[in-house]
């Protein structure tokens, strides 16, 4: 099956130095002035390859960090030309700007299979308000656009929907992983569906769990968002984090019974690495101590529902497992999903993160490299830089 009819790599009209724009993630965290993990970079290497391989030039354009609109040294694209040099194994120079006079030359100049990286899309203020004037500067730039920037295709930002309408475009081949393996979870045939969700925020998530909700066998809910399930619940939660706004969702939630919280919590009264702990039942929460972590008891219940999964989604960590005294949720969850001999997707930067901190990222059949967009993608079975290249000029 072809993923929502999108266009290939295969499908572009490429000739011998053919200029091919190429949107990729590579929003990359970044230490002394060098790319800390390249992870995003390595990701695109397969589209690149290919590219080389059929003889395209190729002019990369991607965002890094929150520059508001205009030139900022610190988010310079420079560290990302560097690690993208050295994979490449090929000198990759920096654009002296994202668009323009000064940029065009360079672009107009590549040899067949040459790489040019312009600088951050993000030092433009038409890029994050989809400008039509810059999203033309920048398809003038190239003859064909591919987008291998799964991670940002949610969002309906210039360089994601704007070139696909003018130019031959194509998805890349970590765009179609992606596309091709969350499709699973949207008209899941595997049973029981068992979905796991954690994090931060329950507003963040709502949509995605009620989507969940139509189509899974249980949502397992952990993480900060479990409080304002208890809340909905009636127990106090003492200093917690909840989101008062979000209790009458939360409730209407809990009336499917599809929704499994947690019935123990480990608390403490600080986030600190030497933190006194306890493990209470989740309905008697002690006055200021805060929950930060699913307790024993529930994290055995998660893991075995778990193994039971034909088909695991995992989104959000247990607990905040970035402090020691309470990892052992996350843990012990991740565990369960690495163990679990159904299919198994974890999405969300701090699940996925987790999951390769405890070195278990390859036995999870998919880490999503896109945070944000999986779960946008999972809940509405599309994304605007999708519907770009469905719906986009056709080669
Ligand atoms: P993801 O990136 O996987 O989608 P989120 O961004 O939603 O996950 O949430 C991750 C953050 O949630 C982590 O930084 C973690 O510390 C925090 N978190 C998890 N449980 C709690 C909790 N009980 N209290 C406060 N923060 C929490
Ligand atoms: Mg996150």
């Amino acid at each position: 099956m072809v993923p929502l009819d999108l266009p290939r790599l295969e499908d572009l009209p490429l000739a011998r130095g053919t200029r091919v724009l190429v949107r990729i993630d590579l929003n990359v965290p970044l230490k002394d002035g060098k790319v800390a993990d390249d992870l995003r970079i390595t990701t695109a290497l397969p589209t690149l390859g290919w590219l080389r391989e059929h003889h395209a030039s190729m002019v990369i354009a991607g965002h890094l960090g929150r520059p508001k609109g205009k030139p900022d040294p610190q988010y310079s694209m420079a560290p990302v030309a560097g690690r993208l040099s050295e994979l490449l194994g090929t000198e990759v120079p920096l654009a002296p700007a994202v668009v323009g006079p000064k940029v065009e030359p360079f672009a107009a100049s590549l040899a067949p299979g040459q790489v040019l990286l312009l600088e951050n899309l993000r030092f433009e203020p038409g890029e994050t308000a989809d400008d039509p004037g810059f999203a033309t500067n920048l398809a003038a730039l190239a003859d064909c656009y591919v987008n291998e920037a799964f991670g940002a295709s949610h969002r309906s930002h210039a360089s994601i929907v704007g070139p696909p309408c003018v130019l031959p475009n194509a998805g890349g081949r970590l765009l179609f992983r992606e596309v091709t393996t969350l499709s699973r979870l949207l008209e899941p045939h595997e049973r029981p569906f068992v979905a796991v969700l954690g994090g931060a925020k329950v507003s963040d998530k709502l949509g995605v769990i009620d989507a969940l909700l139509q189509r899974c066998d249980s949502v397992l809910v952990g993480g900060a968002m479990m409080f304002t399930f208890l809340l909905a619940q009636g127990y106090d939660v003492g200093n917690s984090l909840v989101e008062p706004d979000m209790v009458e969702d939360c409730r209407g939630l809990l009336e499917t019974g599809c929704v499994r919280v947690p019935t123990d919590v480990v608390v403490a009264q600080a986030i600190v690495d030497d933190a006194e702990t306890r493990v209470v039942a989740a309905s008697a929460i002690p006055d200021g101590w805060k929950g930060l972590d699913i307790g024993p008891e529930t994290a055995h219940a998660f893991a075995s529902e778990i193994g039971g999964a034909a088909l695991l989604l995992w989104n959000g960590p247990m607990g905040v497992f970035e402090v020691a005294p309470f990892v052992a949720g996350t843990r012990r969850v991740a565990e369960a999903v690495a163990a679990c001999p159904g299919f198994t997707v974890v999405g969300g930067g701090d699940s996925a993160a987790a999951v390769r901190q405890f070195g278990l990222a390859d036995r999870v059949d998919h880490v999503s490299t896109g945070g944000g967009a999986s779960l946008e993608f999972i809940e509405h079975g599309d994304l605007p830089g999708l519907a770009a290249l469905r719906e986009g000029k056709k080669g």
